[in-house]
């Protein structure tokens, strides 16, 4: 869909900072961060929301994996959140499937973190998705 910023993120038509893909989907760096390296694993297809369609969580679960192995061995976190928000009620604005993973860390634990964009972890994220990729 061309309407679509993550299928354009897929396409290429857009830029991202990709961490990991397969034949069937990415990971990239989001652009507001609630933690250091908080990323989002999209299907390559799109689905507006993983509510009805099963194959599109089998589709980004080997990124999920991935990325919280990442953030774990490169950024010493020590657990992640995985959240999906699914309808405009949840707090979704990309309409294609997304998950994010919030990696979290001992010096900010609890769910107190997730509620705010953190400009510090948005700082430098070349620099990131340099220690993250590769
Ligand atoms: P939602 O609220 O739909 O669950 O999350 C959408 C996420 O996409 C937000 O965390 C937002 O920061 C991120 N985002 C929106 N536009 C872009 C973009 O152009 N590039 C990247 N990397 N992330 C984006
Ligand atoms: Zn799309």
């Amino acid at each position: 869909m061309t309407d679509c910023l993550f299928c354009r993120i897929v396409a290429g038509d857009i830029p991202s900072r990709q961490l990991w893909s397969d034949d069937r989907a990415i990971a990239f760096l989001d652009l507001n961060p609630w933690q250091l390296g908080h990323s989002l694993v999209i299907p390559r297809r799109h689905v507006v929301d993983g509510r009805q369609d099963t194959e599109a969580w089998r589709e980004v679960a080997a990124g999920l994996t991935a990325v919280a192995q990442l953030v774990q061995d490169r950024l010493g976190a020590s657990g992640v959140n995985f959240l999906a928000n699914s309808g405009a009620v949840a707090g979704q604005e990309v309409f294609h499937f997304h998950v994010h993973v919030i990696p979290r860390y001992d010096d900010n634990p609890g769910m107190a973190g997730l509620s705010r964009r953190d400009p510090q972890a948005a700082a430098d994220l070349d620099g990131l998705a340099a220690r993250l990729s590769g």
